[in-house]
């Protein structure tokens, strides 16, 4: 399978509430974005002025080997503002949902198709690789949409773009959605889903099963309201799931969700999948005798994989393997019925501080015990 990843976190992920990324910042994600393989990479919004031309300009000459796109309206000068940066890729993104139209344009969708087409031969006559993008394409009269993907095919486009706004699909309307669009159109058709619903990897791959080959992605998920379909996730369920390899840098995964998290000030929840901290943490007894036997048991994937680690904690739910070997690793080896106590102040202790035994608590804890016995 021949499939892009074209990372919007620094367009659609900056876009989030509250994120504004430095211009050392931009740069640095996108480096590092480069540099695990992302093969395109939206960089943001010529148009916004010159703060984001110049971090734009900054990016464009690092030379990486990712291709570099803009983000346009159908509008002549947001084409130039992308030309202007040096930029040899745009995205023009019109809305095609009756809803869009009559917020935007009164309803006018003869208008809306006339700057389309003003805006892609513009690009397409100075030599640019032009990306249409269908902004409310879930909720848009499915005939409508096709016509305007068909429309963008003839002016020159080399991709269309379905994105899921709002984030309302489901992976079983939108591998539907998609199918229809791949088989009437001759372009690559990219998948751009949001997490409104929980959905956004989830429809990103239901695209790709029906024949899309370009996929947005942010770091983390970041992005508008609920974010994006998060790039490790994507990737990491492309690989595991279906066994299709990108060629990315996995091991890199969690020094790039943590960089991006860093600049964007939102710290990653414990719960993320794939990046979050505790998505190799085990704490509850039968899943620690579990891991001890075999990781395999209940981890997905190894760690390593994404750059992680396993951690064991002694918590509220540990059990008497985890204490042993914990013990056992600083040299303390306890008969049956003291770790049975010391599990009890385990638990005791998790419940009083409302979070898991430090190994140096523990260690305290059996000290204690120990000289309380040898009393
Ligand atoms: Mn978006």
């Amino acid at each position: 399978m021949k499939l892009t990843i074209n990372d919007t976190t620094l367009r659609d992920g900056e876009q989030a509430a509250g994120v504004a990324f430095s211009i050392e910042e931009k740069v640095a994600i996108a480096v590092l974005l480069d540099a695990i393989g992302v093969q395109e990479l939206e960089v943001g919004i010529p148009a916004m002025g010159k703060a984001e031309i110049q971090a734009i300009q900054a990016i464009a000459q690092q030379g990486l080997n990712a291709k570099l796109l803009g983000w346009n309206r159908a509008v002549i000068s947001d084409i130039q503002a992308s030309i202007n940066c040096g930029l040899k890729r745009v995205h023009i993104s019109i809305p095609v949902s009756d809803i869009q139209i009559e917020a935007k344009f009164q309803g006018q969708w003869m208008t809306v198709l006339e700057k389309l087409r003003d805006a892609v031969s513009m690009a397409c006559d100075r030599g640019l690789y032009v990306s249409v993008g269908g902004e409310d394409s879930s909720r848009a009269n499915e005939t409508f949409l096709l016509d305007v993907a068909l429309y963008a095919q003839e002016w020159g486009a080399s991709r269309f773009r379905f994105c899921d706004t709002v984030g309302i699909l489901d992976p079983f309307t939108t591998y539907s959605k998609i199918a229809k669009l791949v088989a009437e159109v001759e372009i690559p058709i990219e998948m751009h889903t949001h997490n409104d619903l929980g959905l956004a990897t989830a429809n990103a791959l239901a695209g790709i099963q029906a024949g899309a080959t370009s996929v947005n992605t942010t770091v983390n998920g970041l992005g508008e309201r609920a974010g994006n379909a998060a790039l490790e996730e994507v990737v990491m369920s492309l690989k595991r799931i279906y066994g299709v390899q990108l060629g990315l840098d996995t091991k890199r995964f969690l020094e790039l969700s943590e960089l991006v998290s860093k600049a964007s000030r939102n710290p990653v929840p414990p719960w993320k999948a794939i990046v979050g901290k505790n998505t190799f943490a085990h704490e509850s007894g039968i899943h620690v005798a579990g891991i001890l036997q075999n990781p395999e048991t209940y981890e997905p994937f190894a760690p390593e994989e994404v750059g992680g680690q396993r951690s064991l904690v002694a918590g509220k739910h540990s059990g008497r393997h985890l204490v042993n070997t914990l013990l056992e690793q600083a040299g303390i080896t306890l008969a049956s019925e003291e770790t049975q106590e010391i599990l009890e102040s385990v638990r005791y202790l998790a419940v009083q501080k409302k979070g898991s035994v430090t190994q140096e608590e523990l260690i305290n804890l059996a000290n204690r015990r120990i000289a309380h016995a040898n009393r």
